[in-house]
């Protein structure tokens, strides 16, 4: 398990260590600026699962298909998207 010492996104996961991590640097969004629009408003699943399953294919260098089933996992345990 992780320690939680800071808020993290309720979609991704990330940390949201500083004010402008979360959108629209508002601090009582607790979503990232990566997984919400220009208004602020969480992004459709398959937006925020292209987004993370793009940013592992970078980070990690594993193929498209690999990253996606890795990025369900991980939105899976997201309170954001528990329900899908
Ligand atoms: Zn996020």
């Amino acid at each position: 398990m992780q320690k939680q010492t800071c808020p993290s996104c309720n979609s991704c996961g990330m940390p949201l260590e500083k004010p402008s991590d979360h959108a629209l640097s508002d601090v009582t969004i607790h979503y990232c600026t990566y997984c919400t629009n220009e208004k602020g408003k969480l992004k459709p699943y398959h937006e925020v699962l292209a987004g993370m399953s793009g940013y592992l294919v970078q980070s990690q260098g594993i193929d498209q298909a690999a990253a996606e089933t890795i990025a369900k996992e991980m939105m899976a345990a997201m309170p954001a998207w528990k329900n899908y």
